[in-house]
């Protein structure tokens, strides 16, 4: 892995720079340069033929002076410990920016979770806790879904923990599935919460959402949901989607000039988010190149599917017309593209402030499991903008006042909120 694609690299990068802007102390460096604590496991588990198989799992509490680290984990082929440490970090920034009363935390698996049956995945994902059980807990660290895990696999997950620590403890993780201790809006949570800032930034850009269009890079949960809301919420049009196809290993963009229909696209993508190629095409889907969605002349890029895909190379292929990216996903661009988005004036919405939703929501479930009382979707969703639309104004306030890229002012702000939880500790 090349060095400007390392995300822990990256997000030491992003760090170092903000912490020379806020000419932070060196006790307060030290310990946010590093998570705080780090467990790396193994799992062993018995497949559906008998033999066992034995995966790596990792969980990693960046930092907790705010609250519980909180965070998801991520079943994936590719996983290491570095982007494990990416992405609790990017979690302890996304919870302060948010003003939500937890740290950052996260959790991995290297595996590829399309080969495993269903029932190996429950003995996957029971084990996983067993092995960490005694360092998560609702008032310790919480996970969530991410990358290759979903709501039943959270489902499991608490029962497993509820059973270990002899009493029903909901809390313990969050993105659990409705009548099982989740909360209404939180599948829809982090694709809402993006179209949110979007339409602050556009309140902010002067530009009329209605008719704007989007071009979106995946269709797993944050995608779908996104370009849902976008057309919803925002009245405009989603030209262009990407996802990953399994069998043939690679990526490919799905486009139509009059806009996709996300629904019809649900339907004919299967549960790890590959699109049926025929079945679109089918329907009249220009099908190109997976890289084909960030050349797309539209006014908003979401990139919304994984690390490191907006390089020095393809910030610069960016098509002129497109005047706002909002990262739905975590650490999409590398610190050498942000040099090439700031220069040429596209308005930034950073990940840890765009994709804040989830986690948001993940926070009002936690909620709800604690007070035994379950909202609805309105209440969630409203709560939700609400939260949103405060965080996005609060940068986009810094960001003027001190005349920097929105992702310095969302370090800015993110930092401040995480030293003075430290300093008020008495950490440092
Ligand atoms: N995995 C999501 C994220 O990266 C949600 C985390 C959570 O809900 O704790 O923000």
């Amino acid at each position: 892995m090349s060095e400007e694609l390392n995300p822990f690299k990256m997000a030491q990068q992003q760090f170092d720079r903000a912490a020379e802007q806020l000419e932070l102390e060196e006790a307060v460096r030290d310990m946010l340069r590093w998570p705080q604590r780090e467990f790396r496991f193994q799992i062993p588990v018995r497949m559906d033929d008998g033999s066992i198989k034995v995966f790596f799992g990792f969980r990693v509490q960046h930092n907790d002076a705010r609250g519980p680290a909180k965070g998801g984990i991520r079943f994936a082929a590719n996983e290491t410990l570095d982007t494990v440490r990416a992405l609790a970090t990017w979690m302890t920034w996304k919870t302060a920016v948010a003003d939500i009363p937890l740290g950052g935390g996260k959790g991995g698996v290297i595996v590829d979770p399309s080969s495993l049956s269903t029932s190996e995945k429950e003995r996957l994902c029971r084990e996983w806790v067993d092995a960490i059980w005694k360092n998560i807990g609702p008032r310790t660290d919480v996970p969530a879904p991410d990358v290759g895990t979903t709501p039943q696999m959270m489902g499991w997950m608490m029962d497993e923990y509820s059973k270990l620590a002899g009493q029903y403890t909901p809390g313990v993780i969050t993105g659990k599935p409705l009548n099982g201790g989740g909360s209404q809006g939180r599948t829809e949570a982090t694709g809402f919460g993006v179209v949110v800032t979007i339409r602050e930034a556009m309140k902010y850009l002067d530009i009329d959402p209605k008719g704007t269009i989007a071009s979106i890079q995946g269709f797993g949960n944050v995608a779908q949901y996104a370009a849902i809301t976008f057309i919803e919420m925002l009245g405009g049009k989603v030209q262009s989607v990407s996802c990953w196809d399994r069998e043939d290993r690679c990526a490919y963009t799905f486009s139509k000039a009059e806009g996709i229909d996300p629904f019809f696209l649900q339907k004919i993508t299967d549960q790890y988010g590959t699109i049926n190629k025929d079945e679109a095409a089918g329907a009249g889907y220009v099908i190109e190149d997976g890289d084909a969605w960030l050349r797309k002349d539209v006014d908003v890029l979401i990139p919304a599917a994984v690390e490191g895909v907006i390089t020095e190379d393809a910030a610069g292929q960016i098509s002129d017309k497109v005047r706002i990216i909002a990262e739905g996903a975590n650490g999409p661009t590398t610190p050498l593209a942000d040099a090439v988005i700031a220069e040429r004036g596209i308005f930034m919405i950073p990940d840890f402030l765009c994709n804040a939703g989830g986690v948001t929501c993940s926070y009002f479930e936690q909620v709800q499991n604690d007070m035994n009382y379950y909202w609805s979707r309105e209440e969630v969703l409203s709560k939700l903008d609400q939260k949103m639309t405060v965080a996005f104004n609060g940068v986009l306030r810094k960001a003027l006042q001190h005349e920097q890229y929105m992702r310095d002012a969302a370090y800015r702000v993110a930092i401040k909120r995480v030293e003075w939880a430290m300093r008020l500790r008495g950490w440092v």
